[in-house]
């Protein structure tokens, strides 16, 4: 039985399906999806997504659960990583993969980026190079925050700016003064530096949704497995009769008063929504202890509706901005014959506008839209909708890999999938979808044992 229907439920679900085994998948709400759904404005009748979803082609097992559910060619992939970055009255410039073999592909269009000058631009160089050849798996780097590794690899203050930080926010939800040196690096070998078709950026091309939640759905059907929705689980009952040290898991109880039994239980279940149900005699237990000390960052998504174009582009990153990341809407989901245009500003590790209210995040965003796109300042916005998700992702923190858990659990029947849990990755759709591969992998392991 796999608890919560998110990417990382989903994606276990599919590989034990694969494996023949009997899955029922139980989720709280009336959809699958989690994190990854969408959902129709009312007042433009336009599809609005929970926030801005990206990937990068080094997501490999996101890719691949897409193309398994169906929906790989309603996602789109660049055939070139290519991002242009506007600087508010100032020149754009674009970081771009070339011919160059790896890890030099990005090199000639790095040293024409105009947001740098020379000193910057030759002490990013270097510490990309000695960045290549860290061993990520040094403990050390767990303790140290990726700002502390830069500047003791020489990096300036606005190659961090203008460079490092545009990178890693976007990808770990927090920027690099806070993000741990285990996963800043990792962002870079995996993301940026290991080919030149690893950091090709991707989107979907509709709602996430469609893309997803309801494909998957059709394909766990269409398999045998069966889908429990609007079911919430409320508690796990250890099996009291059992006489080892950590029993199993007997039955799973939900919210209507039912109760469930399985041959193993894999919890695909945010954190802050497993520990609840956890019994109290596990509070103490080494295993599950460290867990709750893992802390969430917000992110909040500005929707605006203008009378008319403001951008070319189908997406641009920002320095010198409170924007970081501007989505074209209508572009990306090929509305372009529409009247007006419907862009997203995606602010990321957004402390500083979560608790503000919406109409104050909206006018920022609408102001600094001016000083980005001069055609906004002749543009009228029409309508507009701020999404604001306050625990939107976990954070790579120093010293968080400690609150990460493997998929196998001292339970003997329990086992732990979600983006939270330890797959080397920040909290994304590919450590979803990993995260419940190697969940389904460690039950099938179990077994054989
Ligand atoms: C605004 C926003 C923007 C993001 N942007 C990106 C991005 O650009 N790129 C990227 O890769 N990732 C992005 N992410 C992160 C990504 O969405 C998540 O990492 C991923 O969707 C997590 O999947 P999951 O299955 O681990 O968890 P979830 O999607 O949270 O799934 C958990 C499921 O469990 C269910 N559940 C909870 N409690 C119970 C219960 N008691 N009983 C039954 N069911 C229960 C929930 O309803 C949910 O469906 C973003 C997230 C947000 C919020």
């Amino acid at each position: 039985m796999i608890l919560g229907g998110g990417l990382a439920g989903m994606a276990a679900a599919c590989h034990l399906l694969d494996e023949d085994w009997q899955v029922t998948l139980v989720e709280k709400r009336p959809y699958l999806g989690g994190r990854v759904f969408s959902f129709t404005d009312r007042e433009s009748g336009q599809v609005v997504d929970n926030g801005q979803h990206v990937f990068l082609g080094c997501c490999t097992y996101y890719i691949d659960f897409l193309k398994k559910i169906g929906t790989w060619d309603r996602a789109y992939l660049q055939d070139r990583t290519m991002v242009e970055v506007v600087k508010p009255g100032g020149p754009s410039s674009s970081i771009a993969a070339g011919r160059l073999p790896k890890p030099l592909h990005m090199l000639p269009s790095f040293l024409a980026y105009r947001h740098l000058g020379l000193w910057d631009k030759l002490t990013t160089v270097y510490g990309l190079l000695r960045l290549s050849v860290t061993d990520r798996a040094n403990p050390h780097l767990q303790q140290e925050t990726f700002a502390q590794w830069l500047r003791r690899h020489r990096q300036t203050q606005r190659s961090i700016d203008n460079f490092w930080d545009l990178i890693v926010k976007p990808c770990a939800n927090d920027g690099v003064e806070d993000v741990s040196a285990t996963m800043g690096i990792m962002i870079f070998q995996d993301g940026i530096l290991k080919s030149p078709r690893s950091s090709r950026i991707g989107y979907a091309r509709e709602g996430l949704s469609t893309l997803m939640g309801e494909a998957a759905k059709a394909y766990l059907e269409s398999n045998g497995a069966t889908l429990i929705t609007g079911h919430t689980a409320t508690s796990l009952h250890l099996d009291e009769d059992s006489q080892a040290d950590d029993p199993p898991i007997a039955a799973i109880q939900f919210s209507n008063g039912k109760t469930l039994q399985a041959d193993a239980y894999v919890s695909a279940l945010p954190l802050a929504d497993l520990l609840p149900l956890l019994p109290s005699r596990l509070a103490d237990n080494p295993f599950f202890a460290p867990l709750a000390a893992l802390e969430t960052a917000p992110i909040v998504n500005v929707y605006l509706w203008y009378d008319r174009p403001v951008m070319e582009q189908d997406f641009v990153a920002l320095v010198d901005s409170p924007l970081q990341w501007v989505f074209n809407k209508t572009a990306i989901m090929g509305h372009n014959g529409v009247p007006g245009q419907y862009v997203t500003v995606s602010l990321s590790a957004a402390f500083n506008y979560v608790n503000q209210p919406k109409q104050a995040v909206q006018e920022m965003c609408t102001e600094a839209m001016k000083e980005a796109f001069p055609k906004a300042k002749l543009a009228r916005v029409i309508h507009s909708l701020v999404v604001k998700q306050e625990r939107a992702t976990f954070r790579c923190l120093p010293g968080s890999h400690r609150s990460r858990p493997k998929p196998r659990t001292p339970i003997g029947n329990l086992f732990l999938a979600g983006d939270w849990t330890d797959t080397g990755w920040p909290s994304t759709m590919e450590g979803a979808v990993r995260s419940g591969v190697f969940a389904a992998q460690a039950v099938l392991k179990a077994q054989r044992e």
